[in-house]
């Protein structure tokens, strides 16, 4: 760590002419020449970058690091409602179709691949056809991380509403790089500088403004700019260096799944690792089978499919579910033990579930806080999704918790919004280990459920004292006074 602030550095780089716009990290020379300005020692490092990659996702083994190479961004719209986010799915989907003269409108099997104009190239990625961040949520509450970036959707008409704040939420927290189309500026009334300003101050700096988050003016409806928006989001996606082993068996996630009159079973795979071949013994969640046919996103039949590919898989014998992880095995026999296995861990997590194990509570956070301070040590982070009924509680309860003494314990806000408690925000609440607070909002019973299955706590006021006395108690570890 430099103690020389992030702007000074930023500052520093301006006066050498370099701008280091929507560009998280710098490159070796640069490092090298800050740290010469700043009399730092510069230490070369190993490249773990994929190493932590491979460890934070689960997806590569020790094997595949030396056999690694390219693979295409998958991506995934998201959006409030209404802001355009199938017309600009439906736009790349036909212009792809067009140019590829694939011909006939082909069924839709959950995502498909689209080729990007990029410096006389062109390049490959594959989009994920259901929009909407409920999605995106209720995947990753599953353990499954598919997206490798996200385009949010915003109206120009309209700026930012309840379900773009959620939707920035779900890609923060997942750690997903984010690319803003501004929609709709075609449209009489349309002011994208209002909803760059909007995003600024929700955290996200427009890339124009000197902050790092692209933001590209787009008409869905018109395809204007749309060129550009894939442009943007393969230069984000060059950055994050997404690379895969193809050359070994298979593995990845279930991203749609249903029953199918006369094939059967039918899933559709995203390839995360290795490639898959027909003929493949595979298992998915609880199902498993044979390969017996695989389908493109052009609804042609394949031999193989390869990192980052979507293809439809026919032969399994049960349905899996979306977010199912999938894997490719040597034998049936392994298959159905592992499928067995994998039934019966399910079973013993909803168990374990139910039971409240490692629930993240107000009250387990008090006895943590307090167990630390007895050891000496420790400090905690709890993670909070706030649903409040107007805008302006939003902030008179975050500068009221904010003030309270963060010794034992950061908060950290993973979305505040206006509106009913949903089932994403318990998704949310549910991947990222945080608590639910509500402020003169309702959870529907069935959320309520929902959450008490997932063990999620939902924590609901009507006065503001109380919610802040909580709050106070439980991060200053007073067990007792809480419930
Ligand atoms: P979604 O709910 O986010 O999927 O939104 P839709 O794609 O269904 O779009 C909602 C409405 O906005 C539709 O009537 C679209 O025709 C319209 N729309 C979408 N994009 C644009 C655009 O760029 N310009 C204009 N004028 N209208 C658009």
């Amino acid at each position: 760590n430099l103690a020389v602030s992030e702007g000074e550095i930023l500052g520093f780089l301006y006066t050498k002419g370099i701008r280091p716009d929507g560009i998280q990290t710098l490159d070796k020379d640069m490092v090298k020449m800050v740290c010469r300005e700043y009399d730092v020692e510069v230490l070369e490092a190993a490249p773990v970058k994929v190493e932590e990659m491979a460890r934070k996702n689960e997806i590569f083994d020790e094997d595949d690091l030396d056999k690694l190479e390219d693979r295409p961004p998958v991506i995934t719209i998201m959006g409030h409602v209404d802001h355009g986010k199938t017309t600009l799915l439906d736009y790349i989907r036909k212009s792809k179709v067009t140019a590829s003269e694939a011909g006939g409108i082909t069924q839709g099997i959950g995502a498909y691949k689209v080729l990007v104009p990029v410096d006389g190239k062109l390049l490959p990625c594959v989009f994920l056809d259901t929009p909407g961040h409920e999605a995106f949520g209720a995947m990753r509450a599953r353990g499954a991380r598919v997206t490798d970036i996200a385009i949010i959707v915003v109206a120009a008409d309209d700026g930012v509403r309840p379900q773009t704040a959620e939707a920035i939420a779900h890609a923060k927290a997942a750690g997903v790089p984010i690319v803003i189309a501004i929609n709709k500026v075609d449209k009489e009334g349309a002011n994208p500088d209002r909803v760059m300003e909007e995003l600024s101050s929700s955290g996200l700096m427009p890339v124009d403004w000197g902050g790092d988050v692209p933001m590209v003016k787009i008409s869905a409806l018109k395809g204007e700019n749309v060129g550009d928006l894939l442009e943007t989001v393969m230069l984000v996606a060059e950055l994050q260096e997404l690379r895969a082993n193809p050359h070994r068996n298979a593995k990845g996630t279930v991203i749609e799944a249903g029953l199918h009159k006369s094939k059967g079973s039918v899933a559709t795979f995203i390839v995360q690792n290795g490639t898959l071949k027909r003929g493949d013994v595979v298992v998915c969640g609880e199902a498993y089978g044979k390969v017996r046919a695989l389908f493109d996103d052009t609804g042609s039949r394949v031999d193989e499919a390869g990192p980052s590919s979507a293809v439809q898989v026919i032969g399994l014998n049960n349905v899996p579910i979306a977010g199912d992880p999938f894997e490719v095995v040597d034998t049936l026999d392994i298959a159905r033990e592992k499928a067995e296995a994998r039934a019966v861990e399910l079973r013993v997590e909803r168990i374990s579930a139910k039971a409240g194990d490692g629930k993240v509570t107000l009250s387990s956070l008090a006895s943590a806080v307090s167990a630390g301070k007895l050891a000496g040590l420790d400090l905690h982070t709890l993670n909070i999704v706030m649903k409040v009924d107007v805008q302006g509680s939003i902030e008179a309860i975050r500068q009221a918790l904010l003030v309270l003494p963060q010794d034992n314990v950061t908060l950290r806000f993973l979305l505040q919004a206006t509106g009913e408690i949903s089932t994403s925000d318990v998704d949310l609440a549910f991947a990222s280990k945080a608590i639910i607070l509500g402020f003169n909002v309702k959870a529907p019973g069935s959320v309520e459920s929902y959450a008490d299955n997932k063990c999620v706590e939902i924590r609901l006021y009507r006065v503001i004292y109380e919610l802040i006395d909580d709050m106070r108690k439980a991060m200053e570890g007073l067990l007792d006074l809480i419930e």
